[in-house]
């Protein structure tokens, strides 16, 4: 016998929809501009400016992927380590100034580490080159000079050292500015959450 409940799904739903809910005049202010921005399609940059409540998911894989990270956050932070650390800087272009933010998942200042939780369905092709970039903006932001990408599967638990290679994230700005790469990647558009109002659209597979 059994009856059904759903007090547990209203605790994850108020916290998971209560974060994107607190976001949603941030997403469409034009100088704010995410390290996830400068590693994506540059259209969804635009878009999310103008459509930010199409950025609102309560979907199970993406509740299993915060449940993963909050526990390893958990589990590291018991250790001494920072997590859920913002990252800033200030980029000025002409009159413009922009801030680029980001939250880095754990920040091991004993070791000079950045730590990048990543959940994924498929161990296939890792480590992923925008993960790689995601983690390197990180590291030229906060000085570090070595990271690691974590990536936790349903077959494998995997990490990468990163090291710190050069960027100019002036130059990542004017492009996303400029909508350069869109989509950056052949495999965004079918994950894409504007892909039913986006122009660029491209039915790609990821490889
Ligand atoms: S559908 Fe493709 S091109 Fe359009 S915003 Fe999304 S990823 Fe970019």
């Amino acid at each position: 016998m059994y009856k059904s409940s759903s007090f547990i799904t209203e605790i994850i739903y108020s916290k998971i929809m209560g974060e994107q809910l607190r976001r949603l005049s941030e997403l469409k202010s034009p100088n704010t501009i995410y390290v996830t921005d400068l590693v994506s399609c540059t259209h969804k940059y635009h878009l999310r400016r103008r459509f930010p409540e199409l950025t609102i998911v309560f979907e199970p894989s993406a509740v299993l992927g915060d449940l993963a990270h909050w526990g390893l956050e958990k589990i590291l932070s018991e250790r001494g380590v920072k997590t859920e650390v913002d990252v800033l800087k200030y980029v000025q272009l002409g009159n413009e100034i922009y801030l680029v933010k980001g939250r880095v998942d754990a920040l091991d200042e004993s070791r000079g580490v950045i730590i990048e939780v990543k959940t994924s369905k498929s161990a296939l092709n890792l480590p992923r080159e925008h993960h790689v970039r995601q983690l390197n903006f990180y590291l030229e932001i906060t000085g570090f000079r070595e990271g690691v990408l974590v990536y936790i599967t349903p077959e494998k638990i995997l990490e990468y050292e990163v090291l710190k290679q050069p960027l100019n994230i002036e130059n990542e700005v004017i492009e996303l500015l400029n909508n350069e790469h869109h989509p950056r990647y052949s495999w965004e558009c079918g994950y894409c959450t504007y892909r039913k109002i986006c122009p660029y659209f491209s039915q790609q597979k990821e490889t």
